[in-house]
């Protein structure tokens, strides 16, 4: 069987938060007409609270580049590259050069910051631009790096490609848990656990009032002790809070510098907007107006960020607004 009936097979999804199918999207790239094709491989890793792809490359960066060779060979690729976050190219980029031999494969280093890991603004960066998103459609597998057809794919997917292809998938993936919790860390287990499951089978479920961020540090979403029998989206990661120890406020404004120091400018609802929201998240007490203030600004962002960063503000702030903080 070739590899992408295999992954259809499989059904692996993309591990980077989208969760769309890893077939199609490399199907769509060996469909793709162009004289040249690519394939990158994600290793941004900004989200805060999101670990996996640097527990994987600690471990067994071998199989990252199987899997980054078996896909520029799945979709006629003649260069592949691997997208490094800036310390985890410090840190590997040696190693990895002796792993990846004589293969095209050109290890790059982000920027720097969290856009880097947003595909289009990972595509600019890599001609050498400016790290910003670019306007969608068209997308990557149409048009990408150099306006050629671009297969981009988390290491956690490329990971599990090399894995299928071996026979070796036990349908996993990598959860990235921390927080008010035992036993911080990467895990590998089921991929299709709800966030209870994951944390029961991690040692790591509370036994006080607490509730979590799941998929992302400062964009996930805010889920209460009775919304947890449901799987896991996003980049895989939950953050516990006890309850009684947590001020939603000054939750607020720890992801807000995030956002502040994030954010490439571009549009105006996020480059304004999570200005706003830190000086509303600034004050000793938010009154309701505040709050109100508040739910419009993050409306704005829901409806109008050019980019999934400013979106993401709108999911983790519209969780706080709604269910923890009240007027
Ligand atoms: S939403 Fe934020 S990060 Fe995205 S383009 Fe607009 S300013 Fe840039």
């Amino acid at each position: 069987m070739e590899i992408i009936e295999k992954l259809k097979a499989a059904g692996l999804r993309g591990r980077g938060g989208a969760g769309f199918p890893a077939w199609q999207k490399w199907q769509m790239v060996k469909d793709a007409r162009g004289e040249k094709k690519y394939v990158v491989c994600n290793v941004s890793e900004g989200e805060p609270a999101v670990a996996k792809d640097g527990y994987i490359l600690e471990r067994e960066p071998e199989i990252v580049v199987e899997g980054i060779a078996l896909a520029m060979e799945a979709v006629g690729a003649g260069k592949g590259y691997l997208y490094l976050r800036k310390d985890y190219f410090d840190k590997y980029k040696d190693k990895l050069a002796g792993i990846v031999g004589g293969k095209e494969i050109e290890i790059a280093r982000e920027p720097g910051g969290y856009l880097g890991g947003e595909e289009t603004a990972l595509l600019d960066s890599l001609e050498g631009k400016r790290c910003e998103p670019r306007i969608k459609p068209p997308f990557p597998p149409q048009a990408g790096l150099f306006g050629c057809p671009t297969l981009i794919n988390n290491l956690e997917t490329l990971y599990f490609a090399a894995k299928i292809d071996k026979g070796e998938y036990k349908n996993t993936r990598f959860y990235t848990i921390s927080g008010d919790v035992p036993s911080a860390g990467v895990f590998e287990r089921g991929e299709n656990l709800t966030i209870k499951e994951v944390l029961e089978k991690t040692g790591n479920l509370p036994e006080f009032d607490f509730f979590v961020q799941a998929g992302g540090g400062a964009s996930g979403t805010i889920l209460m002790q009775d919304e947890l029998d449901i799987p896991l989206s996003g980049a895989g990661s939950i953050v516990v809070y006890d309850k009684q120890k947590t001020d939603p406020r000054e939750l607020g404004l720890q992801w807000i510098n995030f956002f502040i120091r994030e954010n490439c400018g571009k549009c105006v609802p996020c480059r304004e907007g999570v200005y706003r929201l830190r000086e509303i998240f600034s004050q000793e007490h938010l009154e309701p107006v505040d709050i109100a203030r508040a739910r419009d600004i993050v409306k704005l962002l829901a409806a109008a960020s050019f980019c999934p960063f400013g979106k993401g503000a709108a999911n983790s702030f519209g969780g706080l607004l709604e269910k923890l903080i009240k007027p």
